[in-house]
């Protein structure tokens, strides 16, 4: 349990549970550092006298597991009568009328645009009721500084995740996150920096935003802040999640190549192989920029691994439009997907489209997918057995004497008998492939974090 700094005045012990992407597991730091300014923070649920969930409404699965939650601390509330329950986040924000009526225990509601406020948790501490889940205006806000400031932000291990920009201006017919994060906003450049002075010392830097790659404030865009953040003592490995391709430029794919510490792995989510499903999903490009996109970053750097995010039974999807997607997955050969049947999310246009596709339809296209991909991955791994990667290692795999790490292209690495440890960084040699991993045996190691 951490101590809290210095006003105990009411809030008593906080569990928060984070549910979603890794933007909720940043915003779930947020909170815990405002948590720690008037509380205490207990990673024991039972133990809590304040439960909050912090949550993600873009899958219709994340929100029916938030529901799922919710019924089980009721049933402890029901023996604890002064147990508060909150529920934050994306599916407060979109679903916090739905919440209300279908648990209406809970005692706080707040989007993610007002985690950070501590008097919130006060007064919900008191007995208050709070519900605050207005959606955000659609005016344009650029070279965006927060109000906040989180110089107490949790960055645990070796690895340092930092959002710097959040909301979205894109609309993709299918997602709620335009809704519930509000429009874009970039992070001054200076506060992104400041708050790299609290992480000082970390190899491994993930930055984050919706559309990460559109970031643009008081003059420098996202090339000049990758640039930026390369020039940092010590760090090893910087990553970005999650760029939109129509941001994805030469400018970009230059920096793959001359900037040290960007790690040579890029996500592109392609969502459909079919122009027209493009355009309905508002997507913004065509496969064939999309190819061209690809070709940019390939032809700088053949050995770059590329993810993607795909969904499967979008409205309207004709079998043919579905084979186009296979043949991009077939064509382009990546590295990793996160595939998705579609889901409806209320409010979005897609939500209003005809011709929804049955579930078994929607699920036998996804099952087609992964096994062709499945097939793609073991190929591309065992492509890898014999070659020489860098890891940095993350720490004990559950094998014993073993330990896991990931390499550049963030494929994951076990190395039997070894007893490196989260920081150290390896050259290895490949000499195993399985369905999601690789084995290695070391060749040598430096230590980057003492
Ligand atoms: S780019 Fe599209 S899918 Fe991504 S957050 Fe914005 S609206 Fe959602």
């Amino acid at each position: 349990m951490e101590e809290a700094s210095q006003n105990t005045e009411t809030v008593k012990k906080v569990f928060i549970q984070t549910y979603g992407c890794q933007m909720n597991e940043y915003d779930s730091n947020r909170i815990f550092d405002t948590v720690k300014k008037i509380g205490l923070i207990t990673q024991v649920a039972e133990e809590a006298d304040v439960l909050l969930l912090n949550t993600c409404s873009i899958r219709e699965k994340a929100q029916e597991k938030v529901f799922h939650q919710l019924g089980r601390w009721k049933r402890w509330k029901d023996d604890k009568p002064n147990l508060v329950i909150g529920v934050g986040g994306c599916v407060a924000s979109q679903e916090g009328d739905a919440i209300r009526r279908r648990a209406p225990y809970v005692d706080l509601i707040f989007g993610p645009q007002t985690l950070h406020r501590p008097e919130m948790l006060k007064k919900v501490s008191r007995g208050q009721k709070i519900i605050q889940t207005k959606r955000h205006a659609r005016q344009k806000v650029r070279n965006f500084i927060p109000e906040y400031a989180f110089q107490q932000t949790q960055h645990h291990g070796i690895k340092a995740h930092l959002a710097i920009t959040k909301g979205c201006n894109n609309h993709c017919s299918f997602c709620v996150v335009p809704f519930t994060r509000g429009r874009e906003r970039s992070r001054d450049p200076k506060s992104i920096l400041e708050e790299i002075g609290v992480l000082f010392g970390k190899a491994f830097l993930i930055i984050l935003g919706e559309n990460v790659n559109s970031y643009k404030a008081n003059g420098v865009d996202f090339v000049e802040l990758l640039h930026r953040l390369d020039e940092l003592e010590n760090l090893q490995r910087l990553r970005f999640i999650s760029p939109h391709p129509k941001d994805f430029h030469e400018e970009l794919a230059d920096a793959f190549v001359t900037l040290p510490s960007l790690c040579e792995q890029m996500h592109l989510p392609l969502q459909s192989g079919s122009d027209r499903i493009l355009r309905r999903m508002r997507r913004w490009y065509t496969m064939e920029t999309f190819y061209e996109k690809v070709a940019m970053l390939r032809d700088r750097l053949p050995e770059a691994t590329i993810s993607t995010d795909l969904i499967v039974g979008f409205p309207g999807e004709t079998e043919e439009e579905f084979e186009m997607t296979m043949e991009a997955v077939r064509t382009i050969r990546f590295d990793l997907i996160y595939s998705f049947k579609y889901s409806t999310r209320p409010g979005t246009r897609a939500a209003e489209y005809p011709e929804h596709l049955a579930e078994d339809e929607k699920s036998k296209r996804l099952q087609i997918l992964l096994e062709t991909q499945g097939k793609i991955v073991q190929e591309k791994n065992e492509a890898l057995v014999g070659s020489i990667q860098e890891v940095l290692v993350q720490g004990k795999h559950y094998r014993k004497n073993s330990i896991t790490g990931r390499t550049r292209g963030n494929h994951s690495v076990h190395i039997d008998d070894s007893c490196a440890i989260a920081g150290d960084l390896l050259s290895v040699r490949i000499t195993g492939a399985l369905q999601n991993s690789l084995e290695a045996e070391i060749i040598s190691t430096s230590t980057v974090l003492s």
